[in-house]
């Protein structure tokens, strides 16, 4: 095993607490701190930094990321079984670890982190893309966090790097793709994993861009995206039909000729088109 801390190895860490993976929870473990050190350094520099994470479980990633040196890393986990396991590692970086015990989706964990702030993590299966459309849609921009650098189902990491003109591209790729840099950088496969799950897996790194990559109002963007790609096998102009009588005109307007299918369409397309249905 590793030698990242003096923590003891991660199957000792789940026998002496009895942390059999749930389905219901998502749980997939990273036994190999090899491999969870691999990705907190996918994450960037994270000296100076707080790191949010999701979903900890029994804390490999967050050994590597405390291991990197992450200033301090505030970790959500619904799952109480786990809390034990967490305050060894505590214990072990003091006052560098701060553990809340809470659905993810049900709390706001800003008051407890300082900027400059990461966000780093294997999310739950089941929770990821919404985490991820929240990261991406805040009220205000920049966001919250510097970077995100996140482990996903490797479909879902594709939806989020995608181009136009591929079967993964849509609202995902459009959204991350508006206001960040998104790669895919690295891919894991089923074993990695313990329990492995049936597919293989992907950690996609977003960087937050300073301002959007061409300019729109947010819930113009996302609402004559949404409508695009709802029907994406119809042309454009019955696709997006109800949203203006004079549609065909505007989507000449932006540069999109009335027959396209969403799929084929670009972002700086897209915002010229949110931009005229402003008016
Ligand atoms: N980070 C660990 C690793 O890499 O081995 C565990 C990853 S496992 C895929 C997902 C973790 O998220 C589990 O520990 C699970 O209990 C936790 N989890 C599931 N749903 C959650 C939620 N809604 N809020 C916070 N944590 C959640």
């Amino acid at each position: 095993m590793s030698t990242i801390d003096t923590l003891p190895p991660l199957r000792q860490v789940i026998a002496d607490h009895d942390l059999s993976a749930r389905k219901s929870m998502g749980q997939n473990f990273l036994l190999d701190l090899n491999l969870t050190a691999k990705i907190a350094r996918q994450a960037g520099d994270l000296t100076g930094y707080d790191v949010l994470e999701i979903g900890p479980g029994p804390g490999g990633l967050t050994r590597g990321l405390l291991a990197e040196g992450a200033r301090r890393v505030v970790a959500i986990e619904k799952d109480q079984r786990c809390l034990p396991a967490l305050e060894e590692i505590s214990q072990a970086y003091p006052g560098q670890l701060s553990v809340l015990n809470a659905d993810a989706l049900a709390i706001d964990p800003l008051e407890h982190l300082t900027p400059p702030i990461r966000v780093a993590a294997n999310l739950p299966y089941n929770v990821g893309t919404e985490l991820l459309v929240r990261w991406l849609t805040p009220a205000q921009w920049p966001p919250f966090w510097d970077s995100l650098t996140l482990m996903f189902q490797r479909e879902v990491a594709e939806r989020i790097v995608a181009r136009p003109g591929s079967k993964a591209y849509g609202r995902l790729a459009l959204l991350a793709q508006w206001r960040a840099d998104a790669r895919i950088v690295m891919s894991l496969p089923p074993e990695a994993f313990t329990p492995p799950p049936k597919v293989s897996s992907a950690v996609v790194h977003l960087t937050a861009l300073p301002e959007p990559r061409y300019p729109a109002d947010p819930k113009l963007l996302e609402h004559v995206v949404a409508k695009a790609f709802n029907q994406r096998r119809k042309m454009l102009r019955a696709a997006l039909k109800g949203m203006a009588p004079d549609i065909e005109d505007r989507l000449i307007a932006a540069g999109i000729k009335p027959t396209d299918r969403a799929e084929t369409v670009g972002l700086e397309q897209f915002c010229a088109l949110a931009r005229l249905m402003a008016n």
